[in-house]
């Protein structure tokens, strides 16, 4: 990694003001490859004092980022895109090392990276304001779209990249600048990210990075008059924390936090693009995916058929290290990770639920759960209520579409939700009746650079992604001109 060449990838520091530097403090924290439970690494761990730094070089970056000419922040999110596309490999190689994924799904999301800043690059140059027809002769309206000023982003460690493009990328292309904050598990992957933000020539101040405990940083966001807005991936319990505080600052937020996906296949569905869909959805990243598929429903006359094929399926998927070769499940994040696992699908067992694969920790050294699917579990299952954060997904029949809806909705969370049927006018009904934020018809991917992406209910609120990603870092400004 060019820019953090002292010690290479392993030594990560953070990156303030354009400098790459230890804590003030001198702390660090290992970095653990959770396919073998070894430590591979070690990430400078920021306190207060570090994360009010980056604030500070933020705050003084502002005022000329705002300023610079949209082509111009365009030019530099491009120069971000291109270095992300070339170091593809050896950013996908720290991802993997440090967060476990498949080494084609983390090039994937490199790739994914380097869109988000060209996308938004190319959007900075379209932040329109308005003119207004005014009441009277002597007065013209206008309405301009403003940065917001200094961000916070704070990200997770499913998706360590593309959930940093999508926050950082809208947010420069506005013209604000960023503080980052990314998950404890996987630093390295940010600061390969932000290797390419320092070699684009970006002015020292304008992305800023930070990794530690959360709690301190958080409260430097939070506290800080001169954070504006805070973008939040996680936990639906931290990011209700985070909008109880940012309130006392009246800070703008926007929150992407847990989801609870149902999966519904209708009897008149492509049988084996929904078993594919169901794969692709519940064990990418192993099931760490906040779209993930985690309940699903299937009409009751194609169940059985349905069932034998992706029983099938998930046998045959191949769990190991994300960089052995033909890899498709890799290892979850940590022990905790696992022992989630196993908890809900002992509680589904102790319930009445039959394992139909699966349903194991895998013995040996990291973090590893086998694909697992569920049958007749009561629907006040752990695994029917809690987000499932692992290759675990129970099944239930349905008897027609208003028991599907029904079912489907019954859940306080409301992000991502999915429908395989071949019956135009059934998807669109369904489509319109779910109280969700994203809907796949008979796709089981459906994130892309250009579509708003968020959730309702206990979800979340705001949009990332698509020109709804930029709006989300503007603040209007109406200008009454008397002349
Ligand atoms: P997950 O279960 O996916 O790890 P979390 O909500 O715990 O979800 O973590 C998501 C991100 O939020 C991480 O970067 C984490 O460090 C951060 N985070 C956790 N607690 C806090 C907090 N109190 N203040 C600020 N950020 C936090």
């Amino acid at each position: 990694m060019q820019s953090t060449a002292v010690g290479g990838w392993r030594e990560g520091k953070l990156y303030i003001g354009g400098i790459w530097r230890e804590a003030e403090a001198g702390a660090v924290a290992p970095v653990t490859d959770p396919g073998s439970g070894e430590t591979i690494g070690r990430m400078a761990a920021a306190a207060a004092t570090d994360a009010a730094a980056a604030v500070a070089a933020a705050a003084a970056a502002f005022p000329g980022w705002a300023a610079t000419p949209a082509p111009e922040r365009a030019a530099a999110l491009r120069r971000v895109a291109r270095l992300l596309a070339e170091r593809r490999e050896e950013i996908a190689a720290v991802m993997t090392a440090e967060q476990g994924k498949p080494l084609a799904e983390a090039r994937g999301e490199v790739e994914m990276t380097a869109e988000y800043f060209l996308w938004n690059a190319e959007e900075a140059r379209r932040i329109y304001g308005d003119t207004i027809p005014a009441s009277s002769a002597g007065k013209r309206l206008l309405a301009l779209r403003q940065p917001v000023g200094v961000t916070a982003a704070i990200t997770p460690w499913n998706f360590p990249a593309s959930m940093l493009g999508r926050k950082l990328a809208p947010a420069l292309a506005a013209g604000c600048t960023a503080v980052c904050k990314p998950a404890a598990a996987t630093p390295l992957t940010a600061c390969a990210v932000f290797a390419c933000i320092h070699d684009a020539g970006l002015p020292p101040g304008v992305a800023n990075l930070v990794a530690g405990p959360a709690g301190p940083i958080g409260d430097v966001f939070l506290t800080d008059p001169r954070v504006r807005k805070i973008s939040f991936t996680g936990s639906t319990a931290v990011g209700k924390m985070l909008m109880r505080r940012a309130a006392d600052g009246m800070k703008r937020v926007s929150l992407e936090l847990g989801g609870h996906a149902p999966f519904l296949i209708f009897a008149d569905a492509d049988l084996d693009a929904a078993v594919r869909g169901v794969v692709a959805s519940r064990f990418r990243n192993a099931g760490q995916t906040c779209i993930s598929a985690n309940r699903l429903y299937v009409e009751a006359q194609v169940a059985e058929a349905l069932q034998e094929r992706l029983v099938a399926a998930v046998r045959a998927l191949r769990v190991g290290r994300g960089d052995a070769p033909g890899v498709d499940v890799g290892p979850l994040i940590d022990a905790s990770a696992v022992d989630g696992a196993e908890a809900q699908v002992a509680d589904a067992v102790a319930r009445g639920g039959r394992v139909l694969c699966g349903g194991h920790r895998m013995a040996g050294p990291g973090s590893f759960f086998e694909p697992t699917v569920i049958a007749g579990t009561p629907t006040d299952a752990l695994v029917a209520r809690q987000e499932t954060f692992g290759p675990v997904i129970p099944l239930w029949t349905f008897g027609d579409e208003a028991e599907a809806v029904r079912r489907a909705n019954d859940t306080a969370y409301g992000l991502a939700a999915y429908v395989y049927t071949r019956d135009l006018a059934r998807a669109i009904r369904v489509t319109e009746a779910l109280e969700y934020g994203i809907v796949g018809v008979n796709d089981p991917v459906p994130t892309v650079v250009q579509a708003p992406f968020g959730g309702v209910k206990e979800s979340g609120m705001g949009r990332e992604g698509g020109y709804e990603g930029v709006r989300g870092f503007l603040e209007t400004k109406f200008v009454s001109i008397g002349i």
